[in-house]
C-alpha cells in the first residue's frame, strides 16, 4: 500500500459560528498531486493551515509522514515547503537575497544551500531578476518568486494554495509545469485552486470542496463516473415541434434536453454511440440542423451535479 503523507480525520474548524471545516476527511499519498478543488471560502486554506499546524482546530487529527503534527513539530515542518495564497516575501531583499533567507531557515550547509538557491532561481526562470527588489517584478514574476522561497530546500511535501491566481498566461504554465517537474523529481503536491481546468490538467487525485465538506473525490475518471452526464451534445436546429422534442428525450440514454434560440442541448447519461443515435432520428426525420458538437463531462458537471450550484460562478469572486 502506498506510504500516507496525508491523513487528514474528521477535522472541524469553527471560526465563532462559522463551521469553516466540517468533519473533513482526506488522504494524500507519496507521489500524488492531490489537487483541493473547491470555490472562494470553500475552507481550502483553512485545511492547508491545519496541516501545518498554524491554525488551532476543534475536533479530529491531522497526520502528517504518520505523526501528529503540533506548532513545534519542526522536524516535519523541515520537510514540507508551502508556498502561501498571499505572497510572502521580504521587500527590501532582492530575488536572490529571498530565496537565500528563505533556504538558509533550512539548510544550514553554505555550499549546499548556494546550489538549491541557483537551482530555485533556475526552476523558477527568474535568472535575469535576481538582483532585482520585488517591488519591480511583475505580478507573475512575483509569483515565481513565492515559489521559488517555498520549494527552494527541496521539501518532499510540497503545499501550493493557489498559486496561479492572477498570472499572467505564460508564467501560469510555468508554473503549472514546474510543480509537474517537481513531482517528477519525487516531491507530493498538495495543489488547491478554484480553476477546475487547472486541477484537471496536473492532479493525479482531487477533492471536491464545497462549505468546508469534501463532497466528493478520486481520479477526475472516477469523478466523472460519479455523476449522470457522460455526454453533452449541442446541435444548431432551427425549428423543433414540442413532438420532436419528446421523441428525442426518450432516445435511449437521453435523459435531459434543453432547446433555446435554436441550440438544441443534449445530456445523455453514459452509454455510446449517442451521436450516431441522435443523428439517425435526425436523418429519420428529415429535420435540417447545422453545426454539431459533443463534449465531455467536465469537472463543472461534477460539482452542479452534486452541490447543484456552477463552480464557474462562484468561482468569480
Ligand atoms: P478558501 O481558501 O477555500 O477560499 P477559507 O479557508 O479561506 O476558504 O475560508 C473558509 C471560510 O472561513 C470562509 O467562509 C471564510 O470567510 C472563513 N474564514 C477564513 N478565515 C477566517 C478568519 N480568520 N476569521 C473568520 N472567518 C474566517
Ligand atoms: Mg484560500
Amino acid at each position: 500500500m502506498a506510504e500516507k503523507v496525508v491523513e487528514i480525520e474528521n477535522l472541524v474548524k469553527r471560526y465563532k459560528e462559522l463551521v469553516a471545516l466540517d468533519h473533513l476527511n482526506l488522504t494524500v499519498e507519496k507521489g500524488e498531486i492531490f489537487g483541493l478543488l473547491g470555490p472562494n471560502g470553500s475552507g481550502k486554506t483553512t485545511a492547508i493551515s491545519c496541516i501545518l499546524a498554524l491554525l488551532n482546530f476543534d475536533k479530529g487529527s491531522v497526520k502528517v509522514f504518520g505523526e501528529e503534527i503540533q506548532p513545534d513539530s519542526y522536524r516535519i515542518k523541515q520537510q514540507i515547503g508551502v508556498v502561501l495564497q498571499n505572497v510572502a516575501v521580504f521587500e527590501e531583499l532582492t530575488v536572490q537575497e529571498n530565496i537565500d533567507y528563505f533556504c538558509g531557515l533550512y539548510i544550514k550547509d553554505k555550499a549546499e544551500r548556494k546550489k538549491c538557491v541557483e537551482e530555485a532561481i533556475t526552476f523558477a526562470g527568474l535568472e535575469d531578476f535576481r538582483k532585482f527588489l520585488p517591488k519591480k517584478l511583475s505580478g507573475g514574476l512575483l509569483r515565481r518568486l513565492n515559489i521559488a522561497c517555498g520549494i527552494a530546500h527541496k521539501p518532499k511535501l510540497i503545499i501550493l494554495d493557489e498559486p496561479t491566481v492572477a498570472v499572467d498566461p505564460q508564467s501560469r504554465n510555468r508554473i503549472l509545469e514546474g510543480i509537474q517537474k517537481l513531482n517528477r523529481e519525487g516531491a507530493t503536491i498538495i495543489y488547491t485552486s478554484h480553476y477546475m481546468e487547472e486541477v484537471e490538467q496536473i492532479c493525479s487525485r482531487i477533492a471536491i470542496l464545497d462549505k468546508g465538506r469534501c463532497v466528493a473525490s478520486g481520479t477526475k475518471e472516477e469523478l466523472k463516473a460519479m455523476i449522470k452526464t457522460g455526454e453533452k451534445i449541442h446541435m444548431e436546429v432551427m425549428e423543433l415541434t414540442p413532438e420532436q422534442l419528446e421523441e428525442i428525450q426518450s432516445l435511449q440514454h437521453v435523459y435531459q434536453l434543453t432547446y433555446d434560440k435554436g441550440m438544441l442541448e443534449i445530456r445523455c447519461s453514459g452509454g455510446k454511440h449517442n451521436l450516431v443515435r441522435i443523428l439517425d432520428y435526425f436523418q429519420q426525420k428529415e429535420i435540417s440542423f447545422g453545426r454539431v458538437y459533443t463534449e465531455l463531462p467536465t469537472l463543472n458537471d461534477v460539482f452542479l451535479e452534486i452541490t447543484g450550484k456552477e463552480l464557474r460562478d462562484l468561482a468569480e469572486g
